[in-house]
Parts: structure tokens; C-alpha cells; sequence
């Protein structure tokens, strides 16, 4: 059972075994989440302790994985030059439109589709196809809400045992 604690950001304390085998730990894993903040977005990042080898299952990428984010870049490029092309194919006359300003224009709305689709294919698509093993790594640990300054963390743990003993931790400390 997945269990979710909060925590104070700046006093978080894991106890120095894997998040996912309680096993000593060796390693130490970025986990991060993007959250909007007023006018733009911030990243935050905390570093969960991980045994050498659920560290490896996290951060290695299968054949798989890399494959569907190679096929990710290059179908971003190709929507992207597609955009351009059809933006200054369709491009409304209004009298003195300079192929400069097409041009401009058209590149960054083609740069816009190939972030968008890069992004799916990054992060939508290529996780899809990660071994169960790297899957569990991964959301061993994750940040699922953000207070507005990123003070405030809220955690959801997969293993309800460890979720307890950092909650207690971070009491203690508090
Ligand atoms: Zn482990």
C-alpha cells in the first residue's frame, strides 16, 4: 500500500537505506517534480538513498526506452519543420510580411512542436516501456504536491513502513 506523508523541505532526512529494499544504501537518486510558482514553473529536487542495485534499475534506460526517445526527436523535428511549412504556406497576407518575419515566426512555433512533441514521447511514451524493475525504482519515492515556495513536500511512499519511519524522522527534527 502506497502511503503519503508531508514533509518539511528543507529539514527532509531519509534513513540510509534503499527506498525500495530497505537495504543499506550506497546511492543516492534524484527524484524531481516540476510545480508552477506565480508566473512560471520550478523544479524541485530531493535525493533518496537507493542500494547500488535498485539505483542502476532507476537510472539506466532499457533498449527500449532509449529507442522510443531516439524516435521521439526525430519525430518532434519532423512535426516541427512540418508547422513551419504549413504556417508559411497558410500565412495570411496583411501587405509588407517579410520572409525574415515568416521565417522567425514559423521557427519558433515549429520549435514549440518539437518540444511538445519530444516532451510526450520523453516523458510519456518512452517510461511506458521500462522494465517493471526500473518502474518500481522510480516511484519508489515521489513528490506529489508542492507548497508555493517548496517548503512544504508531500510524499508518496510505496513502502508504507519506510513512509513511517521518515515521518517520524522529520518530526523528531521539526
Ligand atoms: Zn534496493
Amino acid at each position: 500500500m502506497a502511503k503519503t506523508i508531508e514533509v518539511q523541505s528543507s529539514e527532509l532526512r531519509f534513513p540510509p537505506t534503499c527506498v525500495v529494499c530497505m537495504s543499506p544504501a550506497s546511492k543516492q537518486y534524484e527524484v524531481s517534480q516540476v510545480y508552477s510558482r506565480g508566473t512560471g514553473s520550478a523544479t524541485v529536487r530531493i535525493n533518496v538513498p537507493m542500494c547500488s542495485s535498485h539505483f542502476e534499475a532507476a537510472s539506466v534506460k532499457n533498449t527500449f526506452e532509449k529507442l522510443v526517445g531516439i524516435l521521439g526527436v526525430i519525430v518532434g523535428i519532423l512535426a516541427g519543420i512540418a508547422a513551419l511549412i504549413i504556417l508559411i504556406m497558410r500565412w495570411v497576407p496583411t501587405g509588407n510580411d517579410s520572409i525574415i518575419l515568416k521565417l522567425l515566426i514559423g521557427s519558433i512555433v515549429g520549435f514549440g512542436f518539437f518540444i511538445m512533441v519530444w516532451a510526450m514521447f520523453a516523458f510519456w511514451i518512452a517510461p511506458m516501456f521500462a522494465t517493471q524493475e526500473s518502474k518500481e525504482a522510480r516511484n519508489a519515492v515521489r513528490i506529489v504536491l508542492v507548497s508555493p515556495h517548496a517548503e512544504i513536500l508531500r510524499l508518496e511512499f510505496m513502502n508504507e513502513g519506510l513512509a513511517e519511519i521518515v515521518q517520524k524522522e522529520n518530526q523528531l527534527s521539526g
